[in-house]
């Protein structure tokens, strides 16, 4: 058995602990999702290097982001889930890479830098709809030791919903609110006991559904003797709910109490949060926006975000196939137009032509492939993307290498990379945060 203390003080693996001494800082953990960019994507031919290795020979933001801040991050947050999926055989990680991930371990498969930490959780919201998780308790800690993270996430199931003035859950629903709150709870005080030994700290995950009750948790979890606290479940969550959970929990925190919030960021409500005892965050938000928001495509630090320029491969988008097979869309009309549109954009960055004949380009191209009543209602938003030039603003190292391929909208190469960029603006405003 390993001595009693190694449980309070630092393991050998744990190479530095910010937290304990630094309880105002708020910590941005980036989630893994498999998001990574290929270098040697050509972005004027669309080629790649054929012999290129998915993953190994990619890059994470941490190795594409190196001078402003030393990284975008301060860690990194993997679900089991996500590497192993759910016993299915399904997960996002095809075999070759989860062999990898166990050989490398964390660090090295994620080419994690000394001073990165690397925190593993569950992934709870892939067996949300399960009854019970599909996982054990050795198996989560096997996972977490095998992979040497330097925190673990108690195993977890998500409670739905929601108090509100207008609707407090009742009957069966609340049945099952108590049901889950009760087993999340149960498998933290099981999953404390059985990492006394291991080598990364334990998180307890607090869920509820409403103040009182994750206030509960969080008095339970505290009680078993967690010092690291997970707030679970908020996600679907308003701010001002969030906020008043976190008012609700803040006396019951000791001086040396962290707190997580699971999937938030928030930027708003930077200054709460920290207020509120939060020390870390984690969220995907920033790069799921750069490809899946109607609007808020590309972030930046001050300001309103910018529409991202859709330009659709006419050979590779679905919907614009799906136009030309049924006849709506002429296809040589659309490789044209979509070939005039890039050039058009292109030589607008090298301010070889004016802002209205690119639109004009644009526009035709945008009538074509969303149809002539979304071209109209995008049309102002893209002109003050145009016009504004925000690529050329910003310095980080996506935008100073690619120009205005970041804010175009295509492929998952330039998406990913206007991502990335999102991220990178996320850490500077928690940077511009915490020295205020
Ligand atoms: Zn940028």
């Amino acid at each position: 058995m390993v001595a009693y203390s190694t449980f309070f003080s630092p393991p050998v693996l744990h190479f530095r602990s910010p937290w304990e001494s630094t309880l105002s800082k708020l910590n941005y953990f980036f989630p893994d999702s498999q998001d990574f960019v290929d270098p040697s994507f050509d972005f004027l031919k669309e080629t790649r290097n054929e012999h290129r290795v998915r993953q190994r020979d990619d890059l994470y933001p941490h190795e594409v982001f190196k001078r402003d801040f030393p990284f975008p991050y301060d860690g990194m947050l993997v679900s089991k889930a996500v590497v192993d999926g759910l016993g299915n055989g399904e997960s996002k990680y095809t075999r070759a890479q989860r062999l990898r991930f166990y050989r490398a371990k964390m660090k090295r498969f994620f080419r994690l830098p000394e001073q990165m930490l690397s925190m593993g959780d569950c992934g709870a919201f892939t067996y949300v709809h399960h009854e019970n998780p599909p996982y054990r308790i050795d198996e989560i800690i096997d996972f977490y030791e095998d992979s040497q993270f330097d925190y673990g996430v108690s195993l977890d199931h998500i409670v739905f919903g929601y108090d509100t003035p207008k609707k407090i859950i009742t009957g069966a629903d609340l049945d099952e609110c108590c049901r889950r709150q009760q087993l999340t709870l149960e498998l933290a005080e099981k999953f404390l006991i059985a990492s006394k030994d291991a080598h990364f700290q334990p998180f307890g995950v607090a869920h509820g559904w409403n103040k009182e009750t994750y206030a509960e948790s969080v008095q339970a979890l505290l009680k078993m003797g967690y010092k690291r606290i997970t707030m679970g479940g908020m996600v679907p969550l308003k701010t001002p709910q969030i906020l008043e959970t976190l008012a609700e929990i803040k006396p019951h925190l000791k001086t040396d109490t962290q707190v997580h919030l699971l999937g938030i960021a928030r930027p708003e409500s930077f200054n709460d949060f920290i207020r509120l005892g939060v020390t870390s965050i984690d969220s995907t938000t920033p790069l799921a926006q750069a490809f899946k928001d109607k609007k808020n495509n590309y972030h930046v630090v001050d300001g309103d975000a910018y529409v991202a320029i859709r330009v659709p491969q006419s050979d590779g988008n679905l919907t614009l196939s799906r136009k030309i097979k049924s006849g709506e869309v002429d296809q040589d009309r659309a490789r044209i137009l979509e070939r005039l549109t890039l050039k058009a954009l292109r030589a607008y960055d090298n301010r070889e032509i004016e802002l209205e004949s690119t639109l004009n380009v644009l526009m035709e191209y945008e009538t074509l492939h969303a149809g002539e009543d979304k071209a109209g209602k995008i049309r102002a938003s893209y002109m003050r993307t145009l016009s504004d030039r925000p690529w050329e603003k910003c310095d980080c190292e996506v935008c100073q290498s690619i120009g205005i391929n970041v804010i175009i909208f295509r492929g998952a190469e330039r998406n990913r990379r206007r991502g990335f960029h999102n991220i990178q603006v996320l850490y500077k405003k928690l940077q511009h945060t915490l020295t205020l």
